[in-house]
């Protein structure tokens, strides 16, 4: 599976930034209280703070006990806000940050060469230099790169402080099975021990359990196959809070089993794509397509993947053309049964800078006609020469056409 997603965590966050702000509190045992009380509880607690056993949760009278000399310091919320702001902007520097999880967690979408092991590893570097260089030597954080950001976020757990994990295909067994059930995210200790009730005691169980074992677990078929296809390395989409990806993938009918036919069904799904970005009113800033080929066994597949960043955009024309160019990269000499497309590093459009070039403008008026058309006549009426006879091939929500320019301009 390809490395697609980075997960940044800051090390020991509050703790780091009053260290970071006061000399000092280095190389000293510190915890962070929520306020001046003896019956608080600590809720960060520095690396040195941390050899003695004190971490987020441990009251401030046994942290006492634990290490006398301990130095509490109260929540500055707003310094953290402001630190935190300034990791952002730098990790931003270095590579597009997909989602921002909490005050001391994001996670980036990897594309292109940037998946590549060497590169991905090379870019956490860079990003961990660009934090330190904005935000002060004091703020370290644990860099994880994995197929999904369940994965990324498990890697990023793995060293602390100042870590860098990279999950590649052939380390990713050996890897997780070394780990608790409980490392990983939404695994707490109540449903760690309904794992143990199904049988599943270790990680390996864990990740070798069918969907329906998963499925009884956490009572739920959509829980249990999600969990399946995280711990499988499939790129599932969080529930997001805000709007994340725009994904379309589609099983191609027998009839369309060929490489024309997956181009076709292929190009449909990215105009689906680019009119539900529009009807949403988003900019996507990268493009991946996807395709499942036959396997040389029964019941194999491979999976075939290829991605690029693009300017910020959401023109058909743009998308269709990235698409075209990643489509090249395809496995060939064997049979594709599924494509799909997914437009990612998506921003409202009301921040997206329109680009300044005629060009592209035209590329966005024309969308917009598309859109128009399609939304006055609510069918697609005619549609590019790629996917003649594919106009029924991809269930459509979001109907779409084409207005007698656009051919030749894709052309
Ligand atoms: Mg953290």
């Amino acid at each position: 599976m390809p490395l697609r997603h980075m997960f940044i965590d800051m090390n020991s966050f509050f703790a780091s930034v009053e260290q970071q702000d006061d000399p000092t509190l280095q190389n000293k045992p510190l915890a962070v209280i929520p306020t001046d009380a003896q019956t608080t509880a600590c809720i960060a607690a520095s690396y040195e703070a941390k050899a003695f056993g004190i971490k987020t949760g441990t009251p401030v009278w046994e942290a006492r006990k634990l290490c006398p000399r301990i130095i509490f310091k109260v929540a500055n919320h707003r310094r953290y806000v402001i630190m935190h702001n300034r990791i952002v902007a730098a990790t931003r520097s270095v590579v597009p940050v997909e989602s921002v999880m909490s005050i001391d967690e994001m996670a980036c979408r990897l594309v292109g060469d940037e998946r590549k092991p060497e590169v991905a590893a090379d870019t956490a570097r860079r990003i961990k230099t660009a934090i330190r260089g904005l935000a002060g030597d004091y703020m370290r954080c644990s860099i994880g790169i994995g197929p999904n950001v369940m994965l990324a976020k498990v890697a990023a757990d793995m060293q602390k402080p100042d870590g860098l994990t990279v999950l590649a295909d052939s380390e990713l067994p050996q890897a997780l099975h070394r780990l608790q059930l409980t490392d990983f995210p939404g695994v707490g200790p109540r449903m760690e021990k309904r794992l143990k009730l199904y049988g599943i005691f270790t990680v390996e169980q864990f990740c070798q359990a069918p969907k329906k074992t998963l499925s009884d677990v956490w009572g739920s078929k959509l829980c249990g196959e999600r969990w399946y296809r995280l711990l499988h390395g499939e790129d599932v989409p969080d529930t997001p809070t805000r709007r994340q990806t725009i994904s379309h993938s589609h099983i191609l009918p027998p009839a369309l089993r060929t490489d024309e036919g997956a181009y076709g069904v292929l190009m449909r799904l990215v105009h689906k794509a680019a009119a539900r970005l529009r009807k949403i009113k988003y900019w996507a800033g990268a493009v991946s397509v996807g395709a499942s080929f036959l396997g040389d066994e029964p019941g194999k597949s491979v999976w075939w993947e290829e991605s690029v960043r693009v300017p910020r955009c959401q023109d058909t024309q743009s998308f269709v053309s990235a698409a075209t160019k990643l489509w090249e990269f395809r496995v060939r000499n064997r049979t594709p049964f599924k494509v799909g497309t997914v437009l990612s590093d998506l921003i409202p459009a009301r921040s997206a800078t329109p680009s300044l070039f005629d060009e592209d403008r035209q590329a966005e008026d024309i969308s917009a006609a598309m859109d128009e058309v399609n939304a006055e006549f609510g069918a697609s009426v005619v549609y590019l020469g790629a996917m003649f006879g594919m106009r029924d091939a991809a269930p459509t929500r979001v109907a779409f056409t084409q207005i007698p320019d656009f051919d030749r301009r894709v052309n």
